[in-house]
């Protein structure tokens, strides 16, 4: 279907010139460097390969079951501001690390790991807020196991409480809530389970599924308890993996230090990374010369689900930047110096963001089952007469999903969203604000703003039926 789009012939068309080639394929299929020749060549095109013969030299190896161990869950702390997120990872830094070290934390390296009671390890991200969490998914990077999504018991359920769990929910990140400041005096835990339910959640106490405890981030109430609940969600997870490869995981941070040159926190998902080792991370290589833990410690090497700050690479990475160690140094350098080339190539060219336009082009060919849609409106009564009106859009084809919908101005976190998931942005009398705007055209994500229901339900029709006239 892939091909088919970038040729722009019906996908069926793939499908039966590879059967006259005695090939069986689905539409998801992948096709071999050869098979993709051919049949472009039936259609009057030539292939270039660009980015294959760098990704292909990337092969991850395939696992054994019996190699496979448990590693400890990686979590994100989102919520409403003021909630308590900061609060929350500072007394889990300060308190609850293994017995004799407390306090030990001493650096902000952009996550930290903590051990149990039980022996049992935890590892946070240290960068509250669903910005980060969305930011790292739009550069394709799923580092986050488990959401803990704070809620202030002497508040209500806010706009950017809800934005947190559409953003765990979108990225299919389980959630564990953490009904926070239950000391204070005008505390109602209750009254935030109910607006949750409200949402569909239903918490545990409330005879749902979802794992929630009440908490005091500010004395620590409640604290370890939410951690076990934590622990009992990763089992549910079987989260797993190969301590005894070469490593693979992402980057969570990196910045310049006068002294020490590029400094980068990252995060080992599989394998083991150990002094000395090749990495290619972004479009940055270098040999690992020293590894800090988030105590300041020197280490030696780290395995799965480990955050450790590393020296030796050649310039500064991205936060959400995978990365891998190479056997060969010159090969790291090598790819990593064509994935700068090609990203200067692909900056000129144009992306592949989901469009209005696009769309109707994409359900002609087949090729388009759900369509994601991020819906802003001024009051509450125009944003639910929309919703209704768009999921009954809906057809056999093609499932509308609202991801995220809100009272309120388009905003920066409304547009990451949207790249993560690949959704369009309709505005009911409301507008983007702050950096949204730079951002959706950078990204090249499609907002549209309406103040006429009709015109919104009508176009959003028109693209599905693929009649739409290309945007002015
Ligand atoms: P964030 O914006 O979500 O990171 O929230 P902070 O952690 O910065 O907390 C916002 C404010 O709420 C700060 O003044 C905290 O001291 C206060 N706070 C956080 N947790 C608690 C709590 O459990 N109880 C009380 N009373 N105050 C809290």
């Amino acid at each position: 279907s892939e091909v088919a789009m970038m040729m722009d012939v019906p996908v069926t068309k793939i499908i039966s010139a590879c059967m006259s080639l005695g090939m069986m394929v689905t539409m998801n299929q992948r096709l071999d460097a050869e098979t993709l020749t051919i049949v472009a060549d039936e259609f009057g095109y030539e292939v270039v390969f660009v980015t294959a013969d760098i990704e292909e030299s990337i092969v991850e190896v395939l696992d054994k079951p019996e190699d496979l161990v448990t590693r400890a869950p990686i979590v994100t702390v989102m919520g409403h501001v003021d909630h308590g997120k900061t609060s929350l990872l500072d007394y889990i830094r300060k308190e609850n690390v293994i017995a004799g070290e407390s306090g030990g934390i001493t650096q902000h390296i952009g996550a930290y790991g903590v051990e149990l009671e039980n022996g049992q390890k935890i590892s946070f991200l240290d960068t509250p807020g669903h910005e980060a969490f969305t930011a790292m998914r739009a550069r394709g990077a799923q580092v986050t196991d488990i959401a803990i999504i704070v809620a202030a018991a002497d508040d209500d359920i806010m706009p950017q409480t809800k934005e947190a769990i559409a953003h765990a929910q979108a990225a299919g990140v389980p959630i564990v809530f953490a009904i926070n400041k239950i000391d204070k005096p005008t505390a109602n835990p209750e009254k935030i389970k109910e607006g949750l339910a409200q949402m569909n959640l239903l918490v545990e106490d409330w005879g749902g599924k979802i794992q929630s405890h009440d908490i005091s981030a500010k004395q620590g109430t409640g604290v370890k308890e939410l951690l076990e609940k934590i622990l009992l969600e990763a089992e549910i997870l079987e989260l797993k993996a190969n301590p005894n490869k070469p490593a693979v995981g992402t980057v969570v941070e990196a910045y310049l230090d006068k002294g020490r040159g590029y400094v980068s926190t990252i995060l080992v998902q599989a394998g083991t990374l150990r002094i000395g080792d090749y990495v290619l991370a972004g479009k940055n290589s270098g040999k690992i010369k020293a590894m800090q833990d988030e105590r300041g410690r020197e280490v030696l090497e780290a395995g799965p689900s480990t955050p450790v700050s590393i020296l030796g690479l050649d310039g500064a990475t991205q936060a959400g930047d995978k990365f891998s160690v190479f056997a060969d140094e010159r090969e790291a350098k090598q790819i990593a110096t064509k994935r700068m080339q090609l990203q200067r190539e692909q900056d000129v060219r144009t992306t592949k963001t989901l469009t209005l336009a696009e769309i109707g082009r994409r359900i002609a060919l087949g090729t388009f089952k759900e369509l994601n849609i991020i819906l802003k409106g001024d009051v509450d009564g125009s944003v639910e007469a929309l919703t209704d009106s768009f999921q009954k859009l809906s057809t056999e084809e093609i499932q509308v999903n609202i991801l995220h919908k809100g009272v309120g101005a388009i905003t920066e976190s409304d547009v990451l969203l949207a790249t993560a998931s690949d959704a369009i942005i309709i505005g009911f009398n409301v507008r983007p604000v702050g950096n949204a705007r730079v951002i959706a055209d950078r990204e090249e994500v499609d907002i549209r703003t309406y103040s006429i229901i009709y015109d919104a339900i009508n176009d959003l029709k028109d693209a599905m039926e693929g009649m739409l006239s290309p945007e002015l």
